[in-house]
């Protein structure tokens, strides 16, 4: 249940392991376009499955039908971030209550998996009593399971098949054996454990995550105040086992679908316990300051931005993806606009998205067209065509670049933590 960037790829994946797979989805052109072996989403290898599977044993639909006749149902749908900076489980509420009529009347013991990254309490407060009242069936009749899903947007499938680790959550045995057996080719540790736990070790894997970005971007700004180069520190402080190598590139910040509303439900969910999380704020608030620092250094270099023809390389919140979700561009291309400054962008793939909703954006073919004659640059996007960027830069007016995201050195070229 869930045809987006984890439902999708779930299903695409688990069908090119040789299982029968059925996608549901209310959206009929996502239903329509992986139907037609067109993947509504961009992921490196995707297609291919689609191509290989689609029609044979991977099927899209918008209804629910096939739900009776499944071994095992996983709810995949958004967790968006609610008003008050909760997650929103109004699809989680809806997946379930439709998983739960659909299998009123199946006779075979079916596990409801959730996938989805929900709070801590959501399988036992919501999912199953959902499940349950509205099938009709008792405890024991039904398996549940909660399987936190850690692949990361544009290397999506690679990572679905090649996990470090496949956390299984589930209410009894007989769930766990279904899941195990599901990826009994995966040859990694299988983390047998309670639905809570499970739910939290999703939350605290990504919290730890965008720990060590803020963490990163803070030293980082700390080092360029003293003439430092962060990386050449973060390098060798990446060498101890204890620290580690990753996520120590100190830039722009996070975006994206899953941290900054993961972290901030996680504090919301640690307020309302009582607790307060003064770390989590903190790793939120030096990621809502990244951008700032951006426009404060293009300020320092060019003045006064009102009038001023600013470039935005980069869009999408990653690299390898058109999703632009929390995209650090989003709150730079704000800050711009209301600096009183027009705005030339690019970017391989999330322009379609981005333009949407930014309609006043100017949108180039390429990196050039985008910087030509203009008085800044800004990269925001870690794409690898922007490092080979060189002759481009004699386009602007005034050679000054501001980069988020370590990709490029020379005249007029400065990084926002380096
Ligand atoms: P998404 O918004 O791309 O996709 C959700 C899909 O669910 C949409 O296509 C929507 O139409 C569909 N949907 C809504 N209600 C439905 C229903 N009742 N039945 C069937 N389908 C329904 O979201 P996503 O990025 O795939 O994320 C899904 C969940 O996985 C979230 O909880 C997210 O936090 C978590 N997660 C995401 C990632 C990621 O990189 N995107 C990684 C790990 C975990």
């Amino acid at each position: 249940m869930g045809g987006g960037y984890v439902g999708l790829v779930t299903g695409a994946c688990l069908a090119s392991c040789g299982h029968r797979v059925t996608i549901i989805d209310p959206d009929q052109e996502k239903v329509t376009s992986i139907n037609r072996k067109e993947p509504p989403i961009f992921e490196g290898g995707l297609t291919d499955i689609l191509q290989k599977y689609g029609g044979k044993t991977l099927f899209a639909s918008t209804s629910c039908e096939s739900i009776s006749s499944a071994d095992l149902i996983f709810i995949c749908v958004g967790t968006p971030q609610g008003e008050d900076g909760s997650a929103d489980l109004t699809f989680i509420r809806e997946a379930a209550t439709q998983a739960g009529g659909a299998i009123r009347e199946s006779e075979q013991f079916q596990v409801v998996v959730v996938k989805s990254t929900v709070p801590p309490g959501t399988m036992k407060d919501l999912v199953i009593p959902a499940v349950l009242s509205v099938s009709g069936k008792k405890e024991g009749e039904i398996g549940f399971a909660m399987n936190p899903e850690f692949l990361r947007e544009g290397r999506a499938i690679y990572d679905f098949l090649h996990p470090d680790r496949i956390v299984i959550g589930t209410d009894g045995d007989e769930a766990y054996q279904a899941l195990e057996a599901l990826y009994e080719s995966f040859d990694v540790p299988k983390i047998k454990t309670s639905l809570t736990a499970a739910e939290m070790i999703k939350y605290t894997s990504n919290a730890f995550l965008a720990t060590k970005i803020s963490f990163s971007n803070e030293i980082g700004n700390i080092c360029k105040s003293l003439g430092l180069d962060v990386y050449e520190v973060m390098a060798a402080v990446g060498l101890d086992p204890r620290i580690g190598s990753l996520f120590l590139n100190a830039g722009a910040g996070f975006g994206g679908s899953c941290f900054p509303k993961d972290v901030l439900a996680l504090v919301h969910m640690a307020e309302s316990a009582g607790v307060d999380p003064l770390i989590l704020k903190a790793v939120l608030c030096v990621n809502d300051h990244q951008p700032d620092r951006m426009i404060g250094l293009l300020q320092k270099r060019i003045g006064n931005l009102a009038g001023k023809q600013i470039a935005v390389l980069g869009l999408a919140f990653k690299d390898n993806t058109d999703d632009i979700r929390e995209s650090r561009a989003i709150p730079v291309i704000r800050a711009l606009f209301r600096a009183g400054a027009t705005i030339s962008a690019y970017d391989p793939m999330a322009m379609e998205a981005m333009s949407r909703l930014f309609p006043d954006v100017q949108y180039c073919l390429s990196a050039a067209s985008a910087l030509t004659g203009v008085d800044g640059a800004l990269i925001m996007t870690e794409w690898p065509e922007f490092g080979k960027l060189k002759e481009e830069f004699s386009l602007m007016k005034t050679q000054v670049v501001i980069d988020g995201r370590h990709m490029i050195t020379g005249p007029g070229i400065e990084g926002v933590c380096w």
